[in-house]
């Protein structure tokens, strides 16, 4: 039986917030394109962070939208830096399905120096630390997670590392985020970003050789045969190196249109696409459940123009509680303040 796998010509345009795998099956190469557009707007406008703190926030959602949506597993994907840089944490989460949510924590003034000084791109934000990845699946699962160091470099360089020490899969990932003007918004910006992920996975592993590998990780009297990498990810790894960021951004240049402009002399094949979409899964109940873990006496001290306000790190909203209310057995309290 002769089975034909359809082919047709790349969509002209992409709808925003999706993600889309494909497979280049002649190189061994998958991988998989995200296009954010409300979504990341509407996480980064809520916080209204400094320009290049959103930049890098916004890079940070693209990238844990590739690796999350990559994952089998049914739960939550957490990605999170943490470094002695200006920006001391980002945190995206990522919950399957493609809600996803994220916050950053700064110093302003460090930040606004670093702006003045023109040393506020990723790496220089984030400085020396870790970047964590973590897959939570619930609390009867185990939890599993990759950590790699932050050395200066940005997020990019990090995923690389990463995939490179703690899955052993030669990955080179792209990101890349703006502001676009639209006509006729009066001088209303709206935030997009784009990432690629590029894998090379070969049946046979010896293909994926990595040559690079820091001689400092090999065993004491064993030398380091400095193979070179396979021809395969030598190609893919070039093509998806041209990769400029209008092209990963601008909304004209399709996911499919881009992919076949990388890779249509080998053939690529492209799935379903995943959705990716701003929802943060705070609540009222979850904020009353842990404003009741703390005493009585706790939560008179947080009592504030007579009520305990709590807001979401993550997207800002604000949840009001009467004194008397937490630890009442039956509060019955309407939602205030939220939005
Ligand atoms: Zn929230």
């Amino acid at each position: 039986m002769n089975i034909d796998i359809p082919t047709r010509s790349p969509l002209p345009r992409t709808a925003d917030d999706t993600i889309l795998p494909f497979e280049v099956a002649a190189l061994d190469l998958r991988g998989r394109v995200v296009r954010l557009g409300p979504a990341l707007d509407e996480i980064l406008t809520r916080h209204n962070y400094p320009l290049p703190v959103s930049k890098l926030l916004g890079e940070a959602v693209a990238l844990a939208a590739l690796f999350g949506s990559s994952l089998k597993f049914d739960g939550r994907f957490i990605m999170q830096t943490q470094g002695d840089g200006p920006v001391r944490m980002l945190v995206v989460d990522y919950v399957t399905g493609g809600r996803i949510r994220a916050c950053a924590r700064f110093d302003k003034a460090r930040v606004a120096d670093a702006i003045a000084a023109g040393t506020a791109s990723g790496g220089e934000l984030l400085g020396r630390g870790h970047l964590a990845m973590t897959i939570d699946q619930g609390s009867d699962m185990n939890r599993y997670q990759g950590l790699v160091a932050l050395e200066g470099g940005g997020l990019e360089q990090a995923a690389h590392e990463y995939f490179l020490r703690s899955e052993q899969i030669p990955t080179r990932v792209r990101l890349a985020v703006a502001e676009e003007m639209r006509k006729g918004d009066s001088g209303v910006t709206h935030w997009r970003a784009g990432g690629i992920m590029l894998q090379f996975l070969p049946e046979a592993p010896e293909r994926m050789r990595m040559p690079d590998l820091d001689p400092g990780d090999v065993p004491e009297g064993v030398t380091l045969d400095m193979v070179p990498e396979d021809d395969a990810w030598v190609e893919g790894k070039a093509l998806v190196e041209t990769v400029e960021d209008i092209e990963l951004i601008d909304p004209d240049i399709s996911t499919e249109r881009l992919v076949y402009r990388l890779f249509h002399e080998r053939g690529v094949r492209v799935f379903d696409s995943a959705n990716v979409e701003a929802q943060c899964s705070c609540s009222r109940d979850n904020v009353e459940a842990m404003l009741q873990s703390f005493s009585q006496d706790d939560r008179d001290h947080m009592v504030e123009d007579g009520k305990i306000a709590v807001t979401c790190e993550f997207c800002n909203r604000t949840y009001d509680f009467a004194p008397g209310e937490v630890g009442a057995h039956d509060s019955g309290a309407s939602e205030t303040g939220a939005n």
